[in-house]
């Protein structure tokens, strides 16, 4: 069975992402905000809901649980909602922890949670935990952990938390497609720049994403490996990050999450 993902936009920047499969009709969203785009995704593809993966609770990430639940049942077409057990999700009745799996039969699709306190304190990831797709591709759903050139904001967790979520991340298979929750990597790389401005792969990288974007294409999915180069929020251990980040905080910074924070709180205001 050879899986298929697809990006739903959704809202200005949101990507709701599909994976289906070129057997079958059935179709698996991952934080569908908006029921609409969805809907009308499914009436065109003429497929089948089954299952709905929740990575955190923010409104365009859950706000088309409620709609797509109702338009399942006026079917009577079973539809199962996955997320964060530590978070409160609409309709959510198979709340997930760490190293929970998730087996979708009819996708083949076997993926493992990861737990990603930062941007909220309950966030997961999903990734395939083995290489039962025929291409052998592994996937990860990050939701607003980790972005192209960049990472989720500091709302509920700490930089700490967060630091350590993105090693988790980072210490995937160098390539893990990754597939996150916005198209924010231009801006993205536009700060890397500010942060990192010698990294060659990061200069390359810039040129390759303004033409991706000057022509209104998608730049996610990324890969870990290349995140590994270019993403300032894996590179904390960088000399050139480091020597900016303590230009920036104006005081000497002692470990690297030191440097992560300052390059976070940066951002913030950049
Ligand atoms: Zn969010």
């Amino acid at each position: 069975m050879t899986q298929t993902i697809t990006a739903i936009p959704a809202f200005s920047d949101n990507y709701i992402w599909a994976i289906g499969s070129t057997d079958n009709n059935h179709l698996v969203l991952v934080d569908p905000g908006d029921a609409n785009v969805c809907i009308e995704y499914i009436n065109t593809n003429n497929l089948t809901l089954i299952a709905i993966l929740i990575t955190h609770h923010h409104a365009d990430h859950t706000g088309g649980i409620n709609a797509l639940v109702n338009f399942n049942k006026s079917m009577d077409k079973k539809l199962t909602i996955y997320g964060p057990a530590k978070e409160n999700i609409p309709q959510c009745e198979c709340p997930l922890n760490e190293n929970d799996i998730v087996n979708i039969k009819e996708l083949d699709l076997t993926l493992r949670v990861i737990d990603l306190p930062g941007h909220t304190l309950g966030h997961i990831a999903y990734v395939n935990s083995n290489n039962s797709t025929e291409n052998n591709t592994n996937i990860l759903f990050c939701g607003d952990t980790l972005f192209s050139g960049g990472c989720g904001r500091l709302f509920e967790g700490s930089a700490e938390q967060m630091f350590t979520s993105l090693n988790k991340l980072s210490s995937l298979a160098d390539n893990t497609q990754v597939y996150c929750a916005h198209e924010y990597t231009l801006a993205n790389l536009t700060f890397a720049l500010a942060v990192e401005p010698n990294n060659q792969e990061l200069i390359a990288y810039y040129q390759h994403v303004s033409q991706l974007r000057q022509q209104n294409k998608a730049s996610i999915p990324s890969i870990i490996h290349r995140e590994k180069q270019i993403n300032p929020f894996l590179r904390a251990h960088s000399a050139e990050i480091k020597i900016n980040a303590q230009k920036y905080a104006a005081k000497a910074l002692t470990n690297n999450i030191d440097v992560f924070a300052t390059i976070r709180q940066w951002k913030d205001t950049f």
